[in-house]
């Protein structure tokens, strides 16, 4: 068969893996339990992205769109935005997205309902800082990372990879906020938390170990 194929395969495979991962975790929290919650709650993260932010979504949601179909079908008249680079390089990022796809469902199991699509607090939200979130304070966003890191790398695709870095790009200015609205719900145990933990780099300092 095609390597060509697949890879699109395995991207594919991926792909829904991921979203039966988070539909799997997201059916207990309040963000999905209706599809108005669900529009409600993206209202609010575009309303956090200024105009701006939503004419530069949409460039590159077209950009998105097109390169994924364009990537799919790939139709022989279309190959300039394919990177010639060896098959290891698409061989490690699939790799490289399943090792993430494990490591979510690690992270979903311990944030487990207090996790949201927008940034907000629960009524009874407890501040978790066991299993990956020990070390990291945000190891739900550095698995999506690298999981899309991995996407990338087996499609080697121009389009694909420009859509897929603004999409890491977008998630990490969430960081600044979301650590502010934990500070400001949680206080000083958000604020000592942070000293022994790295924003997306596990910190492994010894007195951690205690
Ligand atoms: N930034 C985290 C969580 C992403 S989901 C990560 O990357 O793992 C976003 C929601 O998670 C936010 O609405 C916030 O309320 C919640 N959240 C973030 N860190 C948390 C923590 N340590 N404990 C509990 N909830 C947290």
């Amino acid at each position: 068969m095609d390597m060509n194929l697949i890879f699109r395969i395995i991207l594919l495979s991926l792909w829904i893996s991921i979203a039966v991962v988070r539909g799997y975790y997201g059916r207990k929290t309040k963000t999905h339990d209706s599809l108005d919650g669900m529009k409600e709650k993206l209202k609010t993260a575009e309303s956090e992205m200024g105009r701006g932010g939503i004419a530069l979504a949409a460039v590159f949601a077209v950009i998105g769109v097109l390169g994924i179909i364009l990537y799919f079908l790939a139709p022989p008249w279309w190959t300039w935005t394919h990177i010639p680079l060896d098959e290891w390089v698409q061989w490690s990022g699939a790799i490289l997205a399943s090792i993430s796809i494990l490591y979510l469902i690690w992270v979903h199991r311990h944030l487990d309902s207090q996790w949201s699509i927008a940034l907000e607090i629960y009524e009874d939200h407890k501040l978790i800082t066991t299993g990956p979130y020990r070390r990291v304070r945000h190891p739900m966003y550095l698995g999506m990372f690298v999981y899309t890191i991995g996407l990338c790398l087996i499609s080697l695709d121009v389009l694909v990879i420009l859509f897929f870095m603004y999409t890491i790009l977008v998630n990490y200015r969430r960081i600044p906020g979301e650590e502010q609205m934990m500070i400001d719900q949680f206080g000083e145990e958000y604020t000592e938390y942070m000293k022994r933990t790295g924003k997306l780099i596990p910190s492994f300092r010894l007195r951690d170990k205690t």
